[in-house]
């Protein structure tokens, strides 16, 4: 059995979505289908949520109007007989009233995640209704009857597995089976989500909770690419990745997965395949745990980080400094990415930066604190990279004009991470792209 992810701009237009399931009929076996929601979807309705938390109600009822024009139009291209059309009709109209529902009653953090939620509810709905007016014989799994996460907001994958292995069990006959990524319930049963784009993550914990044989991430590109194509003119696809440095560039800002989505289906040594639904010949990506070593691969970049040096007030940084300094991240949730020490100080870098008042109070008690915002870590990967005796000096001949606020190497042997101010993050990745890759 397979998993078949869909991103937004997969199924964001009604000829893409019938593209989706003709893909889908044509790959053999059995396969669990996750879809997104339409692309912009997921963006307007957290515009939406915002004016509700805001009081802007008159904003958010513009918002929720446009956006059910645009449902409207999608149906009747979708549906081909009126009939179907109608029952077209009679989704979008149900979705809608909930979103005036919520609209109306009283807006907290709680309604807010339920409407969020309602993105992949519909795109699901809408998917399974085309399948059956094309007489496709398909289930629809609701994500929420069985994908969770803790109180800590990690996935619950023992409990996901034994709630799906049963359902799917029962469908013993059925080939295709559609469920919502990105939506779970957290631990006091409410509706929540995996993040932003968390599909990706779905696919992969539902992969991992049946063990499946290969779980694909089809989406508007060809694979994993070099280089960020949103920064750099010419960035080329890898056909081959190891989960090690596939997961490094999620986790360090590669858009094309989500941060987490290479650890479940790393854990049971399940290949992940990206492939591009607008061109499905173009090979793709093969992450796995084979592929070559010692040499760059990719680099990735992730924005929002913040800085923070910490100069010790005792003349050295005596022994048990470092654990005070972890104690206050620890004590505040807040996980760190990048470090570097000195005889004197430590710098440290975060990307939650929630708690950063409190963190910054309690910091002040061990030493004299320096605070950047707006940095950014340039991800240089590759498996067993630091076994390349000349790879330092090739990425630092790459950056002469780049200003770098810290370096960490040798902690991992397969990856280089590098500290930016963020203005210097696109030249940093444009240079890179010609030094190390010859693009
Ligand atoms: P989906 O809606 O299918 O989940 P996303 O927009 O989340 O798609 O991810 C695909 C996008 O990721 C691409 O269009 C591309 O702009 C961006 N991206 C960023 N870095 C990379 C990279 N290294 N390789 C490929 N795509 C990348
Ligand atoms: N629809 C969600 C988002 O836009 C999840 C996803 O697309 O992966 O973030
Ligand atoms: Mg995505």
């Amino acid at each position: 059995m397979i998993v078949v992810k869909f991103g937004g701009t997969s199924v964001g237009k009604p000829e893409r979505m019938k593209k989706v399931a003709d893909l889908v009929l044509t790959t053999p076996g059995k396969k669990i289908v996750v879809l997104s929601a339409l692309s912009g979807t997921t963006n307007t309705l957290v515009r939406i949520g915002d004016h509700l938390m805001n009081h802007q109600p008159g904003e958010a009822s513009r918002e929720i109007a446009s956006l059910e024009k645009h449902y409207q139009a999608f149906v009747g291209d979708l549906y081909q007989s009126a009939s179907y059309r109608a029952i077209g009709e009679e989704i979008v109209g149900r979705y809608f009233s909930l979103f005036r529902l919520l609209a109306a009653g009283r807006f907290d953090d709680r309604s807010y995640r339920e409407l969020l939620a309602q993105g992949e509810l519909i795109s699901t709905e809408l998917f399974y209704h085309h399948l059956q007016e094309r007489k496709i014989t398909a289930r629809l799994l609701p994500a929420l009857h069985f994908m969770s996460i803790d109180e800590n907001q990690e996935p619950e994958l023992d409990k996901i597995s034994e709630r799906l292995q049963p359902l799917i069990a029962t469908l013993g006959n059925v080939e295709i089976l559609v469920t919502q990524g990105y939506i779970c319930r957290n631990h006091l049963n409410e509706i929540d989500n995996l993040k932003r784009g968390g599909s990706d993550y779905t696919a992969s914990l539902i992969g991992a909770a049946i063990k499946a044989d290969e779980i694909q991430i089809w989406t508007d590109i060809d694979g994993m690419h070099n280089n960020d194509p949103r920064v750099v003119k010419k960035t080329v696809p890898i056909a081959e990745l190891t989960f090690d440095e596939a997961s490094e560039l999620a986790y360090f800002g590669a858009k094309i997965l989500h941060p987490s989505t290479i650890v479940p289906a790393q854990k049971f040594g399940i290949p992940v395949r990206l492939k591009n639904t607008m061109d499905e010949q173009a090979a793709g990506t093969l992450i796995s745990d084979k592929g070559s070593r010692g040499q760059i691969k990719a680099v990735a970049a992730k924005d929002n980080i913040t800085a923070i040096r910490i100069k010790s007030s005792r003349m050295l940084l005596a022994y048990g400094f470092l654990r005070q300094v972890f104690g206050v991240f620890e004590k505040y949730r807040t996980p760190i990415d990048m470090i570097s020490t000195s005889e004197v100080a430590v710098s440290i870098t975060i990307d939650d930066a929630r708690h950063l008042e409190e963190i910054e109070r309690e910091l002040r008690a061990l030493g004299s604190i320096e605070i950047d915002q707006q940095q950014t870590i340039i991800c240089i990967a590759g498996q067993g990279l630091a076994e390349k005796p000349d790879v330092l000096k090739l990425v630092f001949d790459a950056l002469p004009t780049v200003s770098v606020r810290m370096v960490s190497f040798g902690g991992s042997p397969n990856n280089i991470s590098i500290l930016v101010p963020t203005p210097f993050k696109d030249q940093a990745l444009q240079q890179l792209n010609r030094t190390v890759f010859g693009l």
